[in-house]
């Protein structure tokens, strides 16, 4: 099994304010997690900066230069009170959409079979004219709206962040030939997602309760699939956020490195029966260093199949 590793250190130019939780150290927490572990064979590959072809897929050209002209040539600058700009920003956005982009690409070309893209600034907030929550360019949407024009008839989105991924909801309302399926915490940031918002009959959203035990979140999930199952789709795109670890101090989940790992073999057995095993999954959130390296492992390590 081909997996193939996207990720460039442009992302780390990036630069959020002092004790921002969306931090460089991040990536580097990821991609040294993964660096160390001998069982992986990854196949590392350059994220590229995306296109303005790709990246007007999703977004519009004028909240593209609007962003643009929004990066301070020194210092840094608020979009809000979570998402900000440094010298250097747009550039890490484009690789982290440019990464998702190729992989895609790459995926549907039949090169590669699945990949993980390690990439920040992350994506699923989001909108088509609105940064939002850490979250420049809408990565993995650009990555289904890809999909699409390349010819794949039906795409799935799994997103188990422990933020509900509003940006992608909201993108992809009115399409039914994407499936957006995400698990999150409820009540939580920012209070979308409610399982009652269904759009075009693809959005499917499971919720758990704060303090909600392992087990229990399983179950959502396994819910949360067979949606997915059902919806017999020909790639399988997941927003990896790794927030809902009981060591993240954004929410309140109690999930283990190895629940990512079930949660992905899940997945990837879905994968395996509706998309010849086609994935490509990409970083949202993640806040505690410690457990957002062994949670990528884990997660990456069941993309493998090891
Ligand atoms: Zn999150």
């Amino acid at each position: 099994m081909s997996l193939a590793l996207f990720t460039h250190t442009d992302m780390l130019a990036h630069v959020t304010p002092q004790n921002h939780r969306e931090s460089p150290a991040r990536l580097e927490a990821v991609t040294g997690a993964l660096a160390d572990a001998s069982d992986l064979s990854l196949e590392p590959l350059e994220a590229p900066l995306i296109e303005p072809d790709d990246l007007a897929l999703v977004h519009t050209e004028r909240y593209v230069a609007a962003l643009a002209q929004a990066e301070p040539a020194t210092g840094k600058r608020p979009l809000d009170p979570d998402t900000w700009l440094s010298p250097g920003s747009i550039r890490a956005a484009r690789r982290a959409a440019g990464a998702v982009a190729e992989a895609v690409r790459r995926v549907a070309g039949g090169g590669v079979e699945r990949a993980f893209c390690a990439v920040r600034p992350p994506g699923h907030h989001a909108g088509v004219e609105t940064p939002m929550g850490f979250c420049l360019y809408s990565n993995v949407a650009i990555g289904a709206r890809l999909a699409r024009r390349l010819g794949i008839a039906r795409v799935a989105v799994v997103d188990f962040d422990v933020h509900h991924g509003n940006g992608t909801q909201d993108i992809f309302a009115d399409d039914p030939t994407v499936m957006v399926a995400s698990i999150h915490e409820a009540p939580g940031w920012p209070g979308t997602g409610d399982p009652s918002e269904t759009g075009a009959g693809n959005i499917v959203n499971a919720t758990t309760a704060p303090y909600a035990p392992p087990g229990t979140w399983r179950r959502a999930f396994e819910g949360l699939l067979a949606r997915v199952d059902a919806f017999e789709p020909e790639l399988v795109l997941i927003s990896a956020g790794f927030d809902a670890h009981a060591r993240d101090p954004l929410a309140t989940q109690q999930l283990e490195a190895e629940d990512y790992a079930w949660a992905t073999r899940a997945i990837v057995s879905v994968a395996n029966a509706r998309s010849r095993g086609r994935v490509v999954s990409s970083l949202e959130g993640g806040y505690d260093l410690q457990a957002l390296g062994q949670s990528a492992l884990a997660h990456v390590r069941a993309l493998q199949g090891v």
